[in-house]
């Protein structure tokens, strides 16, 4: 984990005075790390009741489509507004100031999918949270939750007590 915890980058005050941002493009970036990263990420779930890995937009693209092609499954894309061309189903969530949106296609899940949902990183567990309760509007069941990094000391989990979270690296 420590060759894992050496490709990621810490940007002070980025996107805003204050913020150590954790920049995850070195990983990216570093091949052995990034397979060893997504080898590591599927190990809980593997042999899962999974039917389809979703991803936010952008850097759960990165880690969800490789996790998607690691088992096998479908990728969906869980997209910042007016992104997706076919009919969307819409979710806002607050952020630390002001708020965001997610969007994902209606057709994309339906009551059969068991869904595993990948980001980059958990800190205040809000993008998290909207995004599984996106998932369970279309009648899906959130299976578990992937990151590649945790922000333990924002506790973010606690607004995910209901859900399975397993992550790589915790700072
Ligand atoms: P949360 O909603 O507060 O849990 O923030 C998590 C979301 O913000 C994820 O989609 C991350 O990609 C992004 N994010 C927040 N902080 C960082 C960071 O330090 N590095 C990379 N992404 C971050």
């Amino acid at each position: 984990m420590q060759r894992l915890k050496d490709k990621i980058r810490d940007i002070p005050d980025f996107p805003k005075p204050g913020i150590i941002f954790k920049d995850i493009t070195p990983l990216a970036k570093d091949p052995a790390a990034l397979r060893l990263a997504v080898h590591y990420l599927v190990q809980p779930f593997l042999g899962r009741d999974i039917t389809a890995v979703a991803g936010m937009e952008a850097r759960g693209f990165i880690f969800g489509s490789l996790v998607a092609w690691e088992l096998n499954l479908p990728f969906i894309p869980l997209r910042k507004p007016g992104k997706l061309p076919y009919d969307a189903q819409s979710i806002s969530y607050d952020l630390e100031y002001g708020s965001a949106s997610l969007e994902i296609h209606t057709d994309a899940l339906n009551a059969n999918d068991r869904v595993l949902l990948i980001d980059d990183l958990l800190a205040t567990g809000g993008t998290a949270k909207a995004s599984c309760e996106l998932i369970e509007q279309l009648g899906a069941t959130v299976e578990a939750l992937g990151f590649v990094i945790e922000l333990d000391f924002i506790n973010g989990r606690k607004q995910l007590e209901d859900y399975e979270i397993h992550a790589l690296l915790h700072y």
